[in-house]
């Protein structure tokens, strides 16, 4: 057992019970939102109607959310810390930084960037910053993170995508906390995480969730990931865009049939609201929240051979083991 880090302090890990691994509760692009407030309207109004839906899923069973939300993807805890004073959840935060090319702005003349320039060597300063967020909290609120975050995509391993990477590892062997990555598994970008994260910078492959696994129906790629040691995030379910709602219930399904039931965590990266698509555009995606799996996706593989026991070892005994 371990104490594991949550908005409301620290919380056992044999307390934590039925867990998702990667869910939002507010996805921004704060510079927007400052100057453009409209669609976000009334504060009170999101957080009231972010309470009904989380209290949603706490009915559903769910005890324990981590929300990789980070820089980025406009991370704010203040707001997040009103929520959870109103519902039972444990959610565990992150630090990080989001990007799929390059470092926040803020980052272009400082550390490593700035010694290129001087010609000499210098500390990335992200990673103080990370671990300033493990260690001491978060901007002054005293809330923890309990995750690190970083992602690639399509585009590969830009030179952003690396230095937020080398500083994440840097901050987990600084820290021992674990680390879940926004992957693209139909580029195979697994490897580059392998590469970056594990060969170079000697990061246990089990201390990270390759999150979006789920989004290809390539079920040797993925068993020879989890293989290498990695956890699996099936984290986007209710996403039917890159696939639909079969093929990604199916592609579970395949690899608890090969046994991987204990290298995998489930998910649904769904957010109470995120501003990156028209409010129309998300009316098409109606599976898209935090009881989708519970709803849909669990007597859809139960029906079809997986075992409660195996949906609670994904649920609980995975999640548990990974967080301590
Ligand atoms: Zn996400």
């Amino acid at each position: 057992m371990s104490a594991i880090e949550t908005v409301r302090g620290p919380v056992e890990s044999a307390d934590l019970g039925v867990t998702l691994m990667h869910e939002h509760i507010f996805v921004l692009t704060p510079d927007m939102q400052a100057n453009y407030p409209d669609e976000w309207g009334d504060e009170e109004t999101r957080i009231a109607d972010a309470v009904t839906r989380l209290q949603k899923a706490y009915d559903a069973g769910v005890r324990t959310i981590v929300d990789p939300t980070v820089v980025g993807l406009g991370r704010y805890i203040p707001r997040i810390q009103r929520i959870m004073e109103q519902v039972p959840i444990n959610l565990v935060v992150a630090t990080g930084v989001y990007t799929y090319n390059d470092a926040p702005r803020f980052f272009t003349y400082r550390g490593p960037a700035l010694g290129e320039a001087l010609g000499v060597e210098m500390p990335d300063p992200m990673v103080d910053l990370f671990v300033g967020d493990i260690r001491d909290g978060i901007a002054g609120t005293g809330v923890k993170a309990g995750m690190l975050k970083c992602a690639i995509d399509h585009q590969g391993l830009t030179p952003g995508v690396e230095r937020v990477m080398r500083a994440v590892a840097k901050a987990h062997l600084e820290t021992g906390t674990p680390i879940t990555v926004h992957t693209h598994p139909s580029s195979q970008s697994g490897l580059d995480v392998k590469r970056v994260l594990c060969d170079e910078e000697g990061v246990d492959p089990g201390r990270i969730v390759l999150g979006h696994s789920g989004d290809t129906t390539d079920c040797d790629h993925l068993a020879a990931l989890a293989d290498a040691g990695f956890v699996l995030g099936m984290d986007r379910f209710g996403v039917h865009l890159e696939v639909t709602f079969e093929q990604r219930s199916d592609t579970l399904l395949e690899m608890i049939r090969r046994g991987y039931t204990e290298r995998m965590v489930l998910s649904q990266d769904a957010a109470c609201y995120l501003d990156w698509a028209d409010p129309d555009m998300l009316a098409f995606l109606p599976q898209w929240h935090y009881t989708h799996l519970f709803e849909d996706v669990f007597p859809y593989i139960l029906e079809r051979g997986a075992t409660q026991e195996q949906i609670d070892t994904m649920l609980v005994d995975v999640p548990r083991r990974f967080l301590e």
